[in-house]
């Protein structure tokens, strides 16, 4: 037995970041929540930054990487990420290391996977974390699911997937057309209707845990979020929402 837990301090377009345990390891997924917040969660879970042991970025979208800086100047941790991201944030202080999509050894036990997902930034990338065989998926920002995605995040114990808007919500709500057809691209965000049928297939290579990511604050709510998964689903599943601004500190336990 061996617990995985993770920490969404915010999720969507106001902010994205995660904090994931795995094994022995401390990991910092994305950095578009603030210094002082992530500090200040942490603090409230008996964590701190000095503990963190790398930090990985999906892109270079401003929701993703706004609090690089800051954030970086209180860890002394690897920043993992694409060349195009590295460029984007390029006044971090950290060590900087170059990861393409590949699988690569990142420390003693944990494999790390990136690999590419269509969104409309550069080389946009999701993750799987894999510590001796304890395997964590990380996919937002996508516009459009594909077989090379799925691939990736089957068997994963745990999954943090998009479900970025409700395709009614998003066409009759206030976004303007041009914008709407943008996010409705194959290089825009993944719908929840999009979400809940690649859960419904991850569900049947055994995932069980599934944490719903990026929700729209304007063309979404959690309810319709979690609604839509929940009743296309033919396993039993584990289900939780991701807040824009988050705190909790969730435990999964693993084989
Ligand atoms: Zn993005
Ligand atoms: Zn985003």
């Amino acid at each position: 037995m061996s617990t995985i837990s993770i920490i969404p301090f915010g999720s969507g377009s106001t902010g994205n970041s995660f904090y994931l345990e795995i094994g022995p390891y401390h990991l910092l997924i994305d950095m578009g929540i603030g210094y002082r917040r992530i500090r200040d969660v942490l603090a409230m879970h008996e964590r701190d930054l000095s503990m963190v042991d790398a930090i990985f970025l999906t892109h270079g979208h401003y929701d993703h990487v706004k609090a690089a800086p800051a954030l970086c100047n209180h860890t002394e941790c690897p920043v993992y990420a694409d060349q195009s991201v590295m460029f984007s944030i390029r006044s971090v202080s950290s060590e900087r290391k170059i990861l393409g999509m590949e699988t690569a050894q990142i420390l003693p036990g944990l494999k790390v996977t990136k690999f590419p997902v269509p969104h409309d930034f550069v080389q946009t990338s999701g993750y799987v974390f894999n510590y001796k065989g304890r395997k964590v998926g990380y996919v937002t920002d996508c516009g459009k699911m594909n077989d090379s995605i799925l691939s990736y995040l089957k068997g994963c114990d745990v999954i943090i997937l998009e479900s970025n808007h409700d395709v009614d919500m998003l066409k009759n709500g206030p976004y303007p057309k041009q914008l709407q057809a943008r996010i409705l691209s194959r290089y825009g965000h993944l719908s929840n209707a999009d979400c809940a049928e690649t859960i419904r297939e991850l569900s049947h290579f055994g995932t069980r845990h599934f944490l719903l990511a990026h929700l729209s604050l304007q063309n979404n709510t959690p309810e319709a979020a979690f609604k839509t998964v929940m009743e296309r689903q033919d396993e039993e599943i584990d289900l939780y929402v991701c807040p824009a601004e988050g705190s909790e500190l969730l435990n999964y336990e693993t084989e």
